[in-house]
């Protein structure tokens, strides 16, 4: 593991100040020397999206935060590369996230996740998320919800050019393997989250055979968690997939 460690460029998951209400608790370029630290050559600066009404970036700051970054990539050019991500928000049930079109093009990747804390665009897909989620007693229920779930991710990731799925399963049930199954079409990768504990073993054993790529997420919010991707690291080795499928190991010019 640790050799496998030493072979790590990427960490796609970070937040930083942008994540309000001292959600994230460093600065980019706090995460960006940590990175460094970390021995990384590529950060991923993916703060909540706008969409997020605790946490998200201020639509107003996602311009702001491009400017910076690219300040910062030219200044550490030599050491490291840097990229402007973000973590797009689920927030219709129809297949709506949480960037608008005209700020899609700040971007240098959009993940997506579901998140507690959204503001959700119809009531319907409130109550989805908030309350026929949480029923557990039925498994007739329980069934429907996880087909909802995932069919709201695939809406999204065949209309938008989402890069990765973050923690999968995390916050509401989905079928990993019909979001699989989707993803080899698209070709949007899964994550394995360093902080959360999806993808699980389980999951990355029922969907290893499917012909996608995974990423490896450190979910750090604060800069001393940038590249700590110990747990996920241990997962993917435990399912025994392959760094070759693992786009943390590859700079991304030659993804
Ligand atoms: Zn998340
Ligand atoms: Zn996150």
């Amino acid at each position: 593991m640790e050799n496998l460690r030493s072979k790590v460029i990427a960490d796609y998951h970070t937040h930083t100040i942008y994540s309000k209400n001292n959600h994230g608790k460093g600065t980019i370029r706090e995460n960006v020397e940590a990175a460094i630290d970390a021995g990384l050559k590529e950060i991923y600066i993916t703060d909540h999206g706008p969409g997020h009404y605790l946490y998200g970036i201020k639509k107003d700051l996602i311009k702001t935060a491009r400017e910076e970054v690219d300040r910062l990539k030219e200044e550490y050019s030599d050491r490291i590369d840097i990229f402007l991500g973000v973590e797009a928000n689920v927030v219709g049930y129809d297949g709506t996230y949480d960037i608008p079109e005209d700020y899609e093009k700040y971007f240098d990747i959009i993940n997506l996740g579901f998140h507690n804390g959204v503001v959700f665009k119809d009531f319907y897909s409130y109550v989805h998320y908030r309350f026929i989620n949480n029923i557990k007693f039925s498994k007739k229920i329980r069934d429907y919800v996880t087909k909802k779930n995932t069919e709201a991710l695939i809406k999204i990731i065949e209309k938008e050019n989402i890069f990765t799925i973050t923690h999968p399963g995390d916050k509401v049930p989905v079928d990993i393997e019909m979001l699989a199954k989707a993803c080899e079409k698209t070709g949007t990768a899964l994550e394995i989250n360093s902080s959360h504990k999806n993808l699980t073993v389980e999951q990355l054993n029922l969907i290893k055979d499917y012909d996608i790529n995974f990423t490896l997420g450190s979910d750090a919010h604060r800069p001393q968690y940038v590249g700590n991707l110990k747990s996920a690291l241990e997962r993917m080795e435990k399912a025994g997939i392959d760094s070759s499928r693992v786009l943390n190991f590859k700079r991304r010019n030659d993804q």
